[in-house]
């Protein structure tokens, strides 16, 4: 394919918590595969191109993630290029901004961009904060797979019948039923900060597949999958 691009949407508001390093997570894992990859920055105040190939969306705090919102559904690229077939991976806040409806904690709702079918509420009053490691076992597009990250958010989240969950929670919150984040076509969203993808390359692979369009010979690293063997086994342990 000709050169790959990645879209890094509104790192300055969703870029709190280092989830720009799945932009770079998937250039590396692309151009050590021999294919031309670059990240494409969309900043706020400028308009969202619908032509690129992968768009990522991170996470971050509430007044950051409605400015976020306010911008996106204002400049409409991001939806076409969903309609298009481009792939999306959005973060905590990110994954809050692509659903139909959230609201803050302040009370306040605010429509989202309606890419996945989910809505996210703070929880009952007294509801805690979810602040930890956050272990699941990846649902059957994963192959099964574990996903491993760190969770930091309030929001609670209902997935509707237009979405399925990305997996099951092992440990942690996740969406706050048992189920983590959300998938609807190419949309992925997840509570995993970390970055993701350098801690689930199974799912940067997932994304990738569906980017080239044929299943991908598995790349060997070896501190990836014993981090991330550790992580699934501690957390198995604390649930026993
Ligand atoms: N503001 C959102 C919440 O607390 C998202 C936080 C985040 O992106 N980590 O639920």
């Amino acid at each position: 394919m000709s050169t790959a691009r990645i879209g890094l949407i509104l790192p300055e508001v969703l870029g709190t918590y280092g989830d720009s390093g799945n932009a770079h997570v998937l250039c590396k894992r692309l151009q050590w595969r021999g294919h031309d990859a670059e990240v494409v920055p969309v900043l706020l105040g400028e308009p969202v191109p619908n032509s690129l190939d992968i768009y990522l969306l991170g996470g971050g705090e509430d007044g950051a993630q409605a400015l976020a919102t306010e911008h996106l559904r204002k400049r409409i690229g991001l939806g076409k290029a969903v309609e298009n077939g481009a792939i999306v991976l959005a973060i905590c806040a990110g994954l809050q901004v692509l659903g139909t409806r959230f609201r803050g904690s302040d009370g306040v709702d605010h429509e989202g961009l309606g890419l996945l079918d989910v809505v996210t509420e703070p929880g009952e009053p007294g509801t805690p904060r979810a602040v930890s490691e956050l272990v699941a076992e990846g649902g059957a597009i994963l192959g099964g797979e574990a996903l491993t990250g760190f969770e930091n958010h309030q929001g609670r989240t209902k997935l509707g019948e237009g979405s399925i969950p990305l997996g099951r929670v092992v440990s942690g919150t996740g969406n706050g039923d048992g189920t983590e984040g959300a998938v609807t076509g190419h949309v992925v969203g997840t509570y995993l900060h970390g970055p993701a993808l350098a801690r689930n390359p199974a799912l940067a692979d997932l994304l990738l597949t569906w980017l080239l369009g044929h299943e991908l010979e598995p790349l060997d690293m070896p501190e990836v999958e014993q981090l991330r063997a550790e992580r699934f086994a501690a957390a198995k342990r604390r649930r026993a």
